[in-house]
């Protein structure tokens, strides 16, 4: 099938759906001028992963604090960074009522900052801190982020990015939520993620297991595209999904 048809397909299928979740990874927010982690312009070809393991980080705070520093609050976080078509496209969907939920592997906010407002961060978020000792959480907006690594003003322990690191679990609420979500929806869209990463890509196999259609938009075949996609349409997702939503019966 051509790309075009593909897209009609896509529009017809989501046109008829009343339970839509949206399962995100590192490609939707390519095109609002974040890069991959890994991969070509990959941010760990540059920098040691190693900076986001935990017991590393709590042994070489400060080395690990520089980097996270610079990845994530110098340049992921600039002003420049906006959601892109793509994310507005799964905002008004939800805002449509056609789609319950995004379950996100991104830790950029950009879903909830186009608007959508059932988003389960499966990695966490980067726009909150969260205290290692207390737990407390702070927007990130409210953290002095200067050279040395931060502590919570509460209880004085040392503050982190509330995203997962290397030897955390999965948030409890997001990992539930994201189960529950995909047991019942009626279509579930794959979108910018290779699958490499659990267990977050054991998700879209149990959206498939109870019955949903499974759309794929991706630069390049992913982990799914052969074994659990029904339609695979590729190409970037801040370009296709607009399309499909100029198609979709309203
Ligand atoms: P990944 O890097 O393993 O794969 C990215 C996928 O996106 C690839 O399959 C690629 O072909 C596709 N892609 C690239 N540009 C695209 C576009 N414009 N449209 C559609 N598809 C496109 O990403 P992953 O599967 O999400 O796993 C990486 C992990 O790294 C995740 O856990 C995530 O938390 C983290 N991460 C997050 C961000 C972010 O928050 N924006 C950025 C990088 C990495």
């Amino acid at each position: 099938m051509e790309l075009q048809d593909k897209i009609k397909e896509a529009a017809r299928i989501l046109s008829g759906a009343k339970r839509i979740v949206g399962f995100t990874g590192a490609g939707t927010s390519a095109e609002s001028g974040i890069p991959p982690f890994r991969g070509e312009g990959g941010i760990w070809n540059k920098y040691d992963p190693n900076a986001l393991d935990i017991d590393h980080y709590f042994r070489h705070t400060q080395d690990s604090w520089k980097i996270i520093r610079e990845v994530f609050y110098n340049y992921f976080n600039n002003n420049e960074v906006k959601p892109n078509p793509g994310h507005e496209i799964l905002a008004k969907w939800e805002q449509e009522g056609r789609l319950t939920c995004v379950i996100t592997q991104n830790i950029d906010d950009l879903h909830t900052v186009a608007g959508n407002k059932t988003v389960y961060e499966f990695h966490g978020n980067m726009s909150r801190f969260i205290c290692t000792k207390c737990g407390h959480k702070f927007p990130a907006r409210e953290i002095q982020l200067t050279e040395r690594p931060p502590h919570c003003e509460k209880c004085g322990g040392l503050l982190k990015p509330d995203f997962i690191f290397f030897g955390e679990g999965i948030p409890e609420d997001a990992y539930f939520n994201s189960i529950k979500a995909a047991e019942n929806c009626d279509a579930f869209v794959i979108i910018g993620t290779s699958g490499q990463v659990s267990p977050a890509n054991m998700i879209p196999g149990i959206a498939k297991r109870n019955g949903a259609k499974i759309i794929e938009i991706n630069m390049e075949p992913s982990t799914y595209t052969n074994y659990i996609s029904d339609l695979y349409l590729q190409g970037k997702s801040g370009e296709i999904l607009p399309q499909i939503d100029a198609l979709m019966e309203r």
